[in-house]
């Protein structure tokens, strides 16, 4: 099963009563926080059995599956709490500070034609929350071979989980084949016989990267001496960049999907999960790695939404093995792979020559072949470059002009 949370504004102030409720639940999730550390529990049926009672005599009022919900949310805030007391035995008990509640399907309605929640807040008492439904919201909201999972309150938005069961992936008629790199993908495209060079460029990526890292460092000394205000502006910085580079990565991963569903083709990803950065260079290597697996995750999930094959291989001496001969070499220095043989090659592109040959011989690419002499020098493929973002048009404002 899929699920994909999308988030709505709503048309007005959330109506005091719900606001209410996102504190009482917050209460209760953090009530059973406290009660599952003592008692050292995570599940929420456990929880449920020892928070519930003293809970509800507090609390009479508030609708009973709310609770429950709670006594979930505050579950998995414990599973994640387990995880860091096995690291450091000094991390502290767990507080969720911000304002949420979750309903599960059950506990709420939403009539996907006016885009109106109803919200029950105890026995007998409803509240309503009017969503702004734009086109984008109207492709999940209309789509009734989505269902609704749970929803997410928060003061100023609503997320609703739509849930799908996973499409069969097509049978793939070509193969993209995509090195990923820290300002780019580097490919080949192949189609029949044919094969050619594919490149989404992201430069701008590693730029934003650097300029908020710089900036990081530079508050971290001028507010040496207020740690309070430093963390809260590091902090600021870290969410900004966060939000900038997420939405290129999106743009990239959409128009590399929007490439591969109209080809109908296979895509093949280095798996990056055995990666890891070296201790001298750790800091440098976790900044440029981790827009890179952010990127893949994204691409696999949009993928799987869509079905569209994803195929991941090993990138072992991807970068240093000729695909014509076969013949590793020693050091991957240069734009250029060489080889003894003749070969030569951009070296982002030889590399995904490889992954795509790893994944043939593997069978995992439906059937498909590659013949490193098919492939046509002169022609290169855009899939994306940053100029696309600034010209992509916002909804509404796109126009077409009549030719007579
Ligand atoms: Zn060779």
């Amino acid at each position: 099963m899929l699920v994909k949370g999308v988030a709505f504004r709503l048309e007005s102030d959330i109506p005091f009563e719900a606001m209410s409720l996102l504190e009482d639940f917050r209460l209760a999730v953090n009530n059973a926080i406290r009660a599952g550390v003592q008692a050292r529990v995570t599940s929420r049926n456990t929880l449920v059995k020892i928070a519930y009672r003293d809970f509800r005599e507090q609390h009479p009022r508030m609708y009973a599956q709310h609770l429950v919900s709670a006594f979930e949310v505050a579950g998995s805030v414990l599973k994640n709490h387990r995880r860091r007391f096995r690291k450091d035995v000094s991390c502290r008990t767990p507080f969720v500070k911000r304002l949420m509640m979750k309903a599960e399907n059950q506990a709420y309605k939403l009539d996907r034609k006016l885009g109106v929640i109803d919200l029950p807040i105890r026995a007998g008492y409803h509240v309503e929350l009017r969503l702004i439904v734009s086109q984008y919201h109207r492709k999940y909201l209309d789509d009734m071979s989505l269902s609704l999972g749970s929803l997410t309150v928060l003061p100023d938005r609503v997320i609703v989980a739509f849930r799908k069961e996973a499409p069969k992936p097509f049978v793939p008629e070509s193969v993209l084949s995509l090195d990923t790199n820290e300002r780019s993908l580097d490919g080949v495209f192949v189609e029949g016989e044919v094969a050619k060079a594919v490149k989404a460029d992201f430069p701008d990526i590693a730029i934003i990267q650097q300029r908020h890292h710089d900036r990081r460092k530079r508050l971290q000394k001028k507010k040496a001496h207020d740690c309070r205000t430093s963390r809260n502006l590091c902090r600021r910085e870290g969410t900004r960049e966060h939000h900038r580079i997420d939405c290129r990565l999106h743009q990239v991963a959409n128009s590399v999907l929007k490439f591969a569903e109209e080809r109908k083709s296979a895509i093949v990803l280095e798996d990056l999960k055995g990666m890891r950065p070296k201790r001298s260079k750790e800091l440098n290597r976790r900044l440029s790695m981790w827009p890179r697996r952010k990127l893949h995750q994204i691409i696999e999930y949009k993928a799987q939404w869509k079905g569209i094959p994803v195929v991941k291989v090993d990138p072992r001496y991807s970068s240093r093995t000729c695909p014509t001969c076969g013949r590793k070499q020693d050091s991957r220095m240069g734009a250029e792979f060489k080889c003894e043989c003749g070969w030569h090659m951009d070296r982002h592109i030889n590399a995904s020559m490889n992954l795509l040959q790893t994944a043939i011989s593997k069978g995992m690419a439906g059937g498909l072949r590659f013949d490193p002499g098919a492939f046509q020098h002169d022609v290169m493929m855009i899939l994306y470059e940053p100029a696309m973002a600034a010209r992509s048009e916002p909804n509404g404002t796109s126009y077409v002009v009549e030719v007579t």
